[in-house]
């Protein structure tokens, strides 16, 4: 069987990543299958465990990467966040092409591990739009809003990295964009 691809989906938080990639989940023909990354932050109020995350305590993440059970990990605005290895290599013998729904520093990572993964790097329409975004979640308090906003500022400065970057500005252009992308690219 032919194995799958990786697909990197990263971009600014706030910038709708998430809502991108469950449009592009809807849409069977990509066989994609979606990596659950581990994490050491609070589930919010709609998140379920083993679904949206595994959310693990401190202790368990760092024994994982200790393990060398990740793939890729970074620290975000005070939590850790990683993806573990095993799954991604499982899901891609099976054929699936798997998406990586992470933020840059462990892109980063993943682009050195695997310089064929197919890397795509949302951007907002602009950082007032993005504001807008993460303020409307209403999950995180006016500190974390201003640390994920000005993490945001930096994050788009490495947008040049990735093969591709998309704007998010309409959720079904961007997924159609980013469908085009996966269908006509070749590893
Ligand atoms: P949030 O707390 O909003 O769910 O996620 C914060 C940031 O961490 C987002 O940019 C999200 O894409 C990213 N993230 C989620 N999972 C992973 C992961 O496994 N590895 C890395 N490096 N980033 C992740």
């Amino acid at each position: 069987m032919k194995r799958g691809m990786l697909i990197i989906l990263s971009g600014p938080s706030g910038v709708g990543k998430g809502t991108v990639r469950e449009e592009l989940f809807k849409d069977e023909s990509l066989n994609l299958s979606y990596s659950i990354s581990m994490t050491t932050r609070k589930p919010r109020p709609a998140e379920t465990e083993g679904v949206d995350y595994f959310f693990v305590d401190e202790k368990t993440f760092v024994d994982k990467i200790a393990q060398g059970g990740l793939l890729e990990w970074a620290r975000f605005v005070g939590n850790y966040y990683g993806t573990p290895k095993d799954n991604v290599d499982r899901l891609l013998d099976e054929g699936k092409n798997v998406v990586l729904e992470i933020e840059v520093q462990g892109a980063l990572q993943v682009m050195k591990k695997c310089p064929d993964a197919l890397t795509i790097f949302l951007v907002p329409p602009s950082l007032e739009e993005l504001e807008r975004r993460i303020r409307g979640r209403r999950t995180e308090s006016e500190d974390i809003v201003k640390e994920r906003l000005d993490k945001a500022r930096k994050e788009i400065q490495t947008k040049d990295e990735y093969k591709y970057v998309v704007e998010n500005d309409d959720v079904h252009l961007a997924k159609d964009k980013i469908a085009k992308i996966i269908r006509e690219h070749k590893i």
